[in-house]
């Protein structure tokens, strides 16, 4: 049975969220996904189909991957921009 317990990783710049219960393995994120950074995980989704994870290192949380979703399965937040010390 899918999981509706969302899994969340930190990536370079913010947060990667997916909710298995909502995801049905459709791969349209991994494939839309300028970094091809998404992988299939062992997390079974929706239909006992993989989900999707990011690689941590790769991950730049530009979003595309959460509009292109049918599902609304995956929530990106960026972390605030770090200050640039004056010159
Ligand atoms: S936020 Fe951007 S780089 Fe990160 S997994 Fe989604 S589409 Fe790929
Ligand atoms: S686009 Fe959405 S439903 Fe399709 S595999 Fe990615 S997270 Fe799952």
């Amino acid at each position: 049975m899918a999981s509706f317990e969302p899994i969340t990783r930190e990536v370079q710049k913010g947060h990667f969220t997916i909710f298995p219960g909502l995801c049905k393995g459709c791969g349209l994120c991994l494939h839309k996904c300028p970094k091809r950074c998404l992988t299939w995980s062992k997390t079974l989704g929706l239909y006992g189909t993989p989900t999707v994870i990011p690689d941590n290192g790769a991950c730049i949380s530009c979003g595309i991957c959460s509009q292109v979703c049918p599902d609304c399965a995956i929530v990106i937040t960026k972390k605030p921009e770090e200050k640039k010390a004056d010159a």
